[in-house]
């Protein structure tokens, strides 16, 4: 067997032409062998079809590149759950882009990796730029606003805490004030960094009540982190966040946004509105890999101004020696907590260059009509009940005739069976089937179809 080609260098591009061109082909096929959203008959029939396509996971001789790439790839293709199919539309899980896939393929033969510059020279540079264009969308009327890329809402999260912690080292430690809708990152995060645990406070109505955080502030003689949400998991809805940051400002606490799904209104001056207050935060996640179109992982953490990651700031001789970043080589280790580190930053700013803002405010405008006409759609049709009217792109809602467990049932039928994936939320203490919407390509007969699928099989009880 001959050894195996290496992606990069003079050649790199030429070994993998015809390696790409059959990967590609065996999408298509996959997709074509799926037929639909999600791959029929249920962990055990995709279980059994990993089996066959796989035989053994390391054979002692190897097969090949081709039958390899060729059996694996149309593997997964006809057993993925596919966000570009009109039918799923359960999570914040979102149909990428060609453009930002293509991009992602640069990244890997390159493969620069961002803890150093000596591995990444022009990575570096790049990733500093788009992150301090996209901090600049977040703060727009401040001189130096920054942001680090990061595998997504979860680890923005955590920097966030830790930026929290260590801003108040030496003094008592932080609380965290959440709402009971924050994403499970947040505990999770003050766990990890030994924090006191949350204090989580009930959000009856879906979003945090800005009294309500003054009655939890009140009772805190010390420093607070208060989290709020744009765009929460389960309804999509936008905490109040002027007056959360009025609020937390009063009580001298502090406010980090978790807009993970909802950051990205902020490309939209239509539905950018949505997310004014946003500028009072100490610190802001979100997510391209949601409302960005972009393949995982593309996640950001914003801050006001660059000194505020000065907590990250990390030396290592190898990475970054103190003389080497004396004579002038640039020092990229305190950008995360991470050391090696793919440069997520390309597909990204391939994505904007290629679109600009008007572009990703025309996709993240599409998104948010399609799911005011799928609420409508929803209000109008006599077997189904809308839990309310969409802030983002999530609508909630349920067949009138069914109790929780059927609403269950049903969203399993649908997956086992191949036909459609929606999520499942549970809100005002009943469950209901949650379609997040994040394909832009939407059709109206793709949204009543969807709707169909949902009353399927259900009868009065
Ligand atoms: C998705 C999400 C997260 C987690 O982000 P990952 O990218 O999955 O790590 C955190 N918070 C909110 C509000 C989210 O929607």
């Amino acid at each position: 067997m001959p050894m195996p080609a290496l992606a990069g260098g003079r050649q790199g591009a030429e070994e993998l032409r015809p390696l790409v061109q059959l990967v590609l082909d065996a999408l298509t096929e996959g997709a074509r062998r799926r037929g639909g959203p999600v791959p029929r008959g249920g962990p055990a029939a995709v279980a059994a079809g990993v089996d066959e396509a796989l035989g053994e996971a390391m054979p002692r001789d190897g097969r090949g590149e081709r039958e390899s790439l060729h059996t694996l790839v149309r593997m997964l293709a006809e057993g993925a759950a596919d966000p570009a199919e009109p039918f799923c539309a359960a999570h914040l899980h979102c149909p990428p882009l060609a453009v930002a896939a293509a991009a992602d393929l640069a990244a890997s033969a390159l493969n620069p990796s961002l803890d150093s510059w000596d591995q990444a020279p022009a990575a570096g540079e790049l990733e500093i730029r788009v992150t301090r264009a996209l901090a600049a969308l977040v703060f727009p009327d401040l001189p130096a606003p920054d942001a680090l890329v990061t595998t997504g809402g979860t680890e923005s999260n955590q920097l966030a805490l830790l930026l929290a912690r260590e801003r108040a080292a030496g003094g008592p430690r932080v609380q965290v004030v959440c709402g009971a809708s924050a994403h499970h990152s947040v505990l999770r995060a003050a766990w990890l960094l030994g924090l006191p645990h949350p204090m989580v406070v009930d959000t009856p109505t879906g979003v945090l009540d800005p009294a309500a955080v003054a009655g939890a502030l009140d009772e805190l003689p010390v420093r607070a982190l208060v989290v709020a949400t744009a765009g929460t998991t389960d309804t999509g809805a936008i905490d109040p966040l002027r007056q959360i940051a009025a609020v937390t400002s009063h009580y001298g606490a502090e406010l980090h946004v978790d807009a993970a799904y909802g950051g990205p209104l902020l490309f939209s001056r239509r539905e950018s509105g949505k997310l004014d207050g946003l500028q009072s935060a100490v610190s802001v996640s979100l997510d391209l890999h949601k409302l960005g179109w972009q393949p995982v992982a593309a996640g950001l953490l914003a801050v006001p101004d660059s000194a505020a990651l000065r907590p990250l700031e990390h030396q290592a001789d190898y990475l970054n020696a103190g003389d080497d970043t004396d004579a002038g080589l640039p020092d990229l280790l305190g950008r995360s907590l991470r050391t090696s580190r793919r440069p997520d930053v390309l597909k990204v700013a391939v994505t904007l260059r290629a679109l600009g803002r008007e572009g990703m405010a025309a996709l993240v405008d599409a998104v948010c009509d399609r799911a005011r006409d799928l609420a409508a759609k929803v209000e109008q049709h006599p077997d189904l009940v809308l839990y309310g009217q969409p802030t983002i792109s999530t609508v909630l809602f349920r067949p009138r005739a069914a109790d929780d467990e059927a609403v269950a049932e049903l969203r399993r039928r649908l997956l086992y069976g191949g036909r459609a994936v929606f999520g499942r939320a549970r809100a005002d203490g009943r469950l209901w089937l949650k379609a997040t919407l994040l394909n832009p390509y939407l059709r109206p007969e793709d949204l009543d179809a969807l709707l169909q699928l949902a009353t399927e099989g259900i009868t009065a009880r």
